[in-house]
């Protein structure tokens, strides 16, 4: 099931709340009642057709987004960095979450701003402690995560909280796929028509299981929490003004746009 967030366009007739939904088939939305992380899937009478909906972030993170860096080889190439020997983790604030459709704000400190492609791992359950074979008890589902960069102010700093932690920086989308199962699906970025990454999920030096088993062995995990999964080869950077879209096969299409530069 494609699990969405949006709020009903007033022509909708459903108020102007944000409210959850099960995109079916036809395109329509089915509303549910409640947040289906905490109250499950119940569907309820009301539908409504795709085009009257704004589509907002399917999950919003109460806690935490753990993202994992250099999670595929070709771009740890990339970033002159060797392989790493367990994965590296590091945290971006909720605030960096925005929707498909909406618009990556450019800050003023940073000098450029760059696309990141990333299967996301939408967590269902509070979870410690979990074994690989147990992963798909505590995963709710999946969808994308653009981990917008910047990259001098990452290679600045020498950690990565202000480079990947500015407001906007964790576009989400567009929606989540509760039935998906990674394997060797193409993940790509296409910046204004151009192809820019394009790898499959297989490429994945840590695959989930590895990730949240790992992930969860740090840290408790709680409803919504999002786990970003790395980026492949291809990063560069977003003009301005500039329109960037990332998909992975039987995830859909997260599309954003970026600001003019302050
Ligand atoms: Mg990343």
């Amino acid at each position: 099931m494609r699990v969405v967030r949006f709020t009903p366009l007033p022509e909708a007739g459903l108020g102007t709340d944000p409210l959850y939904g099960i995109l079916e088939e036809d395109n329509t939305i089915t509303v549910i009642t409640g947040d289906p992380l905490y109250q499950g899937i119940q569907k309820t009478a009301a539908k409504l057709e795709l085009t009257k909906a704004r589509l907002l972030a399917p999950v919003i993170p109460r806690s935490k987004i753990v993202a994992i860096g250099k999670n595929y080889a070709d771009h740890a190439a990339e970033m002159g960095s060797a392989l790493p020997e367990e994965p590296i983790i590091f945290i971006k604030p909720n605030t960096t979450v925005i929707g498909p459709s909406d618009t990556i704000v450019w800050p003023e400190m940073a000098p450029s701003i760059d696309y990141e492609a990333e299967l996301a791992i939408v967590i269902g359950r509070i979870c410690k402690d979990v074994p690989k074979e147990k992963v798909n008890d505590v995963i709710f589902g999946y969808t994308m995560a653009n981990d917008v960069t910047s990259r001098e102010l990452q290679k600045k700093d020498g950690q990565w909280i202000r480079a990947k932690g500015f407001d906007t920086f964790c576009p989400l989308g567009p929606w989540i796929e509760t039935e998906f199962v990674p394997g060797n699906q193409r993940i790509t970025t296409t910046l204004n028509g151009e192809i820019k990454q394009d790898a499959v999920l297989s490429d994945m030096i840590f695959k989930v299981p590895e990730i949240v088993h790992f992930v969860s062995s740090v840290m408790t995990l709680l409803p919504g929490d999002v786990i970003i999964t790395g980026t492949p080869a291809g990063i560069g950077p977003m003009p301005e003004r500039s329109v960037v879209a990332i998909s992975i096969e039987g995830l859909g299409q997260l599309t954003n746009k970026v600001s003019a530069r302050p």
